[in-house]
């Protein structure tokens, strides 16, 4: 970990992932905007992912705090594998290819969380065992 603008850093390889999907993980702010962050609200977990490639901070994610980063036991959390995924399927939001990529990082009780709501996902919209293809 280091400190940049103060923001603790940490890279990926010393988080263990793939740096081709993640260049690195800023906490306590965004690393888009150090400063002036606006976006980490108080009262839920705060953090997201730069996965849009036209992004200048494409393939960054960024924590409030690193309880949301880690585990208490001090492995990567849920909410980080989240945010990896996202990264893994740019511009994708919580749609179909971000399903699959979470549920293939080993969490699809989160891609049942953050099924897009009937309203705005076209894959979901309808039934509800409409769910992502399986491999057997
Ligand atoms: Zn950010
Ligand atoms: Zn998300």
């Amino acid at each position: 970990m280091r400190v940049v603008r103060g923001l603790r850093v940490y890279g990926a390889r010393e988080l263990g992932v793939d740096q081709r999907v993640c260049r690195g993980v800023a906490v306590g702010g965004c690393v888009a905007r150090p400063h002036a962050d606006r976006r980490f609200t108080s009262g839920s977990i705060n953090a997201h992912a730069h996965n849009y490639r036209e992004d200048d901070a494409f393939g960054w994610a960024c924590f409030d705090h690193e309880r949301h980063l880690f585990t208490p036991t001090g492995r990567l959390s849920r909410v980080f594998w989240h945010e990896y995924a996202h990264l893994l399927v740019p511009n994708a939001d919580h749609g179909r290819r971000w399903q699959q990529a979470v549920t293939a990082l080993g969490w699809p009780s989160e891609a049942v969380r953050y099924r897009p709501s009937r309203r705005a996902g076209p894959a979901a919209a309808g039934r509800s065992g409409s769910t992502a293809r399986r491999r057997r």
